[in-house]
């Protein structure tokens, strides 16, 4: 992507100081989507870290990995598959834990969703400290997936979140 086209995605997206809580400088992702332009110009370029890779499927995060993975998937014409915070998946479920700075969560995928051998990407609004992302593909390869990478709008490099994710490759639009 040109520079002057992550300028204009950097100045779209609105830090909002001390969301949800003090002290966590929140990335607002929503005047992106909201502006048919700039929102084209991100999915197609998260797709094309892709191009040619024969991808199976794209894997969403909860939430905001949805609206990304879902228009990414059908900008490459392949299926994408849900993964959810516990209890809202209605089938069979396999599940992984993970810490938050207090307490636990879990996120859930659907058995079926892949099938063992499939190649799939993983995508989501936002990298972080890497915790979300390390149970989802810890979730993923429990399937028998093939996770040729992932892929993410924003990567706030300085939690080093790539460290959590050990050899996969991760493709990020904007690096703070
Ligand atoms: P983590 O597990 O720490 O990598 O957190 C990743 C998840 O939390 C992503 O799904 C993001 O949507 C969300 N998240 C974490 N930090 C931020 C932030 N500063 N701004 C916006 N979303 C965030």
């Amino acid at each position: 992507m040109k520079n002057i086209e992550l300028n204009r995605l950097e100045k779209a997206i609105r830090d909002v100081p001390d969301f949800p809580k003090p002290g966590i400088l929140f990335k607002d992702i929503t005047p992106v989507l909201a502006n048919a332009e700039l929102f084209s110009m991100s999915i197609h370029a998260m797709a094309s870290t892709v191009k040619d890779a024969n991808i199976d499927k794209v894997v969403g995060i909860d939430a905001r990995g949805f609206i990304f993975g879902a228009a990414i998937a059908n900008l490459l014409g392949i299926g994408f598959v849900p993964v959810r915070k516990s209890g809202k998946l209605p089938w069979s479920t396999e599940s992984e834990s993970y810490s938050l700075e207090y307490g636990e969560s879990v996120v859930e995928i659907h058995k079926d969703a892949i099938s063992p051998g499939e190649k799939v990407i993983i995508v989501d609004d936002l990298l972080a400290t890497g915790g979300t992302a390390e149970a989802t593909l810890k979730l993923v390869k429990k399937l028998g997936a093939d996770i040729h990478s992932a892929c993410f709008f924003i990567e706030l490099e300085f939690l080093n979140g790539k460290e959590k994710l050990g050899e996969t490759e991760i493709n990020s639009l904007l690096v703070y």
